[in-house]
């Protein structure tokens, strides 16, 4: 509850104070009469800014790759079945036990981790990212701001966060929107019925096309209902608020789905797993360890292998390393597939100071799950802590030709060289021809950008100049 607060008074505070700046250019566009949505490329500016400071201040925001990969994948699953819209999509997941998603401007679709780990198949949530995919797809958020054409910049944008963030305390919304004086407004908070009605249309269509339960949309509108009848404390799951269900939405998504042809849906293991490293990371770590332990003994779990996963996550997560490397062995003896496993297999390791070890079971990873770049981060970093820093250079050649703008292979190339170079200072004071070699060794290890090889170049010169000059003055 206390994180809803903050995220939304922040988050506004955020827009407001970026919005002239960032719209200063493209403010003439909102002024026309006869347009009545912001552009794609507005709408994609505003969602980049609020996605940065998700990123860099939020504290709920779920900074986990595993985790992002996932719901990457789900949603590009979910992207083919909607043919009609070309839109980029960016999934993150928010630390919030609350039932709700949102979608940013932009293609920025936001999951609260209480949505993934209360939906019991992985068809429920398809469903609710679907709704909202189909909110960006069909441009509702544009064409909500939009429409409010009249007010003043930040007032929109003031707006456009308390609507978009389907905060689950309206209250302190509605506070901060008065805080800019568009207090008139608060009335069009929250999506339309009609707006409702074209996303879960939409949705459906897509959860259908991409292979999951049609049925599975109905099911979690009639659970989220009852969850809202339940809390007699007046609150109501934020998602609710933002899209309020009613019977008409129900019995509208049972007959579409009755109508089309029954599927099975086999939920994916990273489904569970996901689930279960979540629920292992929430809360106090001893609590976590209980909960997963009676769930492990109790056989309540919908996969043996998620429920020790959760487990060893737990543990380790407990500062029992031990333990969790013996769940581990449990886990594998379960003969279940899975990249996260291979990760949280070599955490343990280095938990258990076995660096070499953890390189080991990751490499072999990496051949297996070539594709994952959770996997490829954890092993960059795997060879970073055994001290394998031109090993960690060399393998992150090709990742960063194949994805330039990918921030963490940036970092992790940056920590690589620093690592280097610190090497390198100590082994000045050995001796000189030694930390000439190791330079060129660190040159010709990564494919660093031009700054970076200029400076190693800069200084294998000084260097070398350094070395010509103490041969000079042994000579004397
Ligand atoms: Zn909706």
């Amino acid at each position: 509850m206390g994180f809803s607060a903050r995220f939304v008074c922040w988050l506004t505070a955020a827009l407001v104070a970026i919005a002239p700046r960032a719209f200063a250019q493209a403010l003439p566009d909102l002024g026309s009469a006869g347009d009545a949505t912001l552009s794609p490329q507005m709408e994609r500016r505003l969602g980049e800014n609020v996605m940065r400071d998700i990123r860099f201040r939020e504290p709920s925001y779920v900074d986990d790759p595993e985790v992002a990969e996932y719901l990457a994948g789900l949603g590009a699953r979910l992207a083919q079945g909607s043919s009609a819209v070309r839109q980029d999509f960016e999934f993150f997941a928010i630390r919030d036990s609350s039932i709700n998603a949102f979608a940013l401007p932009g293609g920025f679709v936001g999951v609260h981790t209480g949505l993934i780990t209360t939906s019991e198949t992985e068809s429920e949530l398809a469903s609710v990212l679907a709704h909202e995919m189909a909110h960006v797809t069909q441009r509702h958020i544009a064409r909500m701001i939009g429409q409010q054409q009249q007010m003043q910049m930040p007032m929109m944008v003031a707006l456009a966060a308390a609507i978009l963030l389907g905060r689950s305390r309206p209250d302190l919304a509605s506070g901060a929107i008065a805080a800019t004086q568009a207090g008139a407004v608060q009335a069009s908070l929250g999506y339309s019925r009609d707006f409702e009605r074209e996303a879960d249309r939409i949705g459906l269509q897509a959860l259908d096309a991409a292979g999951f339960d049609a049925r599975a949309m109905a099911l979690f509108f009639e659970k989220l209902q009852r969850a809202s009848r339940v809390a007699d404390d007046g609150t109501m799951p934020g998602y609710l608020r933002t899209h309020p269900i009613t019977f008409e939405r129900i019995a509208d998504a049972q007959n579409k789905a009755a109508a089309l042809p029954y599927r099975q849906h086999l939920d994916s293991p990273d489904f569970q797993l996901v689930r279960a490293k979540l629920r292992a990371e929430a809360g106090d770590a001893r609590d976590a360890v209980s909960y997963m332990d009676a769930a492990v003994r109790e056989k309540r779990y919908a996969s043996e292998a998620a429920a020790r996963y959760g487990l060893a996550t737990a543990l380790l997560r407990a500062a029992r390393a031990k333990d969790a490397e013996a769940e581990m062995a449990r886990l594998r003896a379960t003969n279940t597939g899975g990249a996260m496993i291979e990760t949280l297999d070599a955490r343990i390791k280095q938990a258990l100071k076995q660096p070499d070890a953890a390189v080991k079971v990751l490499s072999a990873a990496r051949g297996r799950y070539a594709h994952s770049r959770a996997v490829l981060y954890a092993y960059i970093d795997a060879l970073q802590q055994a001290g394998q820093n031109e090993a960690a250079l060399a393998n992150l050649a090709e990742p960063m030709r194949l994805y330039p703008r990918d921030a963490l292979l940036h970092q992790l190339q940056a920590k690589g060289y620093a690592a280097i170079g610190k090497r390198l200072l100590q082994q000045l004071q050995g001796s000189l021809p030694a930390a000439i070699e190791q330079l060129q060794l660190a040159r010709s290890a990564g494919d660093g950008d031009f700054y970076q090889l200029s400076v190693v170049d800069a200084r294998l010169k000084e260097l070398r100049s350094q070395h010509t000059q103490e041969l000079r003055d042994a000579k004397k």
